[in-house]
């Protein structure tokens, strides 16, 4: 590396780790010349976008030679009533991926523990390490969230836990009374955030919310996103819910045009679109069940799930399954860098691609 960068950079950009995207439809296309392809990779919407707010973002097209609110007061106004919170208590982002930024340059110091699990979202590593803070990886315990462990992990330089509930690659939640018995317990001076990217395709009765601890008044922040259920990933937008005070403290790091004026439009008609939401839910629901039962009938294990995507057992080096699926078309995420090189996680896609997939993956376990 240059002389320049390893001497003037500061020290904690040498320890990121770059972020593995799901591979893009077009770059499969150029790398195999194959026109028709899936991609079950990044969990984004099978429908796509909402319908409604597609609409919306052609309407005010013709204004985007206009800043955007830098408030988003009709996306937090609208947020704020849905949850019963003041509009002071909400934080729009980015994406979600932003607003985890924004938390950990208010929060974390250089030296400051932060725990999470491992395998989960490779955000929180990477938001934590460019603060210069030590992140503490503990074991999921049967593929769920040890919370028992983690607050065994708390130490006096604790500053943030993240639990992402349900959880990524896993598909796993915590349920309601473990999450009680964990934020009994949970020293008031450390920030619980709740990454809930997931949390609308939650079947369990027993998913709650994180919600509940903000409300009771703890130092919690919940985060949400719009690229999931409601189909605008491009867009990037996401929101968090937490105390007005720890609200106003991320707003002072906030760049001043975060979220762009589409992308505020989108989330605000989206957030009316019960019918698209209503299918997104179904369809995500029988896919997996159908997922199951083919998974079932091929003998591989398979971690029930509570999000939008499925972490399986191929028994197979998954290396080998993610490339021979590539070649058929089909884009899912390998195992591998999770910590798991037999599994594979596979968005629930439509029933065409669902079953498309189910055919790719029996002849590839065939070869
Ligand atoms: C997809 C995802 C997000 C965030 O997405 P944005 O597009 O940045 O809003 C956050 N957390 C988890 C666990 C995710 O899978």
């Amino acid at each position: 590396m240059e002389d320049f960068v390893k001497e003037q950079a500061r020290p904690e950009i040498f320890t990121l780790k770059p972020y593995i995207a799901g591979k893009p439809i077009e770059e499969v296309k150029r790398e195999l010349g194959i026109d028709d392809i899936i991609k079950l990779a990044s969990n984004e919407n099978p429908l796509g976008a909402s319908p409604q707010a597609i609409q919306a973002v052609k309407n005010s097209v013709h204004q985007m030679h206009l800043y955007p609110d830098s408030n988003c007061y009709y996306l937090k106004e609208r947020l704020a009533s849905i949850y019963d919170v003041d509009i002071t208590s909400i934080i729009v982002g980015n994406g979600s991926d932003e607003l985890l930024k924004l938390l950990a340059e208010t929060f974390l110091n250089r030296g400051d523990e932060i725990i999470y699990a491992k395998p989960s979202f490779s955000e929180y590593e990477f938001v934590a390490r460019i603060m210069g803070a030590e992140c503490v990886e503990i074991p999921l315990r049967n593929f769920i969230y040890d919370l028992d462990a983690i607050l065994n992990s708390i130490t006096d330089k604790t500053k943030m836990i993240i639990i992402c509930n349900p959880n990524n690659p896993t598909g796993t939640m915590v349920n309601a009374s473990q999450l009680d018995s964990f934020m009994a317990k949970v020293p008031d001076k450390v920030l619980v955030v709740f990454d809930e990217a997931y949390c609308e395709f939650a079947e369990s009765k027993d998913y709650i919310s994180g919600l509940k601890y903000i409300k009771a008044g703890r130092n919690a922040v919940v985060l949400r996103t719009f690229s999931k259920i409601y189909g605008l990933a491009s867009l990037r937008v996401g929101y968090g819910i937490t105390k007005p005070a720890i609200a106003q403290a991320v707003e002072k790091v906030t760049e001043p045009f975060n979220v762009n004026s589409l992308a505020q439009v989108a989330a605000l008609a989206a957030l009316d679109d019960r019918e698209h939401y209503q299918n997104t839910w179904e369809g995500n629901s029988r896919g997996k069940k159908y997922l199951y039962s083919e998974f079932e009938k091929m003998g591989l294990n398979y971690v029930p799930t509570e999000a939008s995507f499925i972490f399986v057992d191929t028994a197979r080096d998954c290396q080998e399954v993610f490339q021979s699926l590539l070649q058929l078309g089909i884009i899912i995420r390998s195992g591998s860098p999770f910590g798991y090189p037999t599994f594979i996680r596979v968005t629930v896609g439509t029933q065409a691609e669902n079953k498309r997939f189910i055919w790719g993956l029996q002849k590839v376990l065939a070869l």
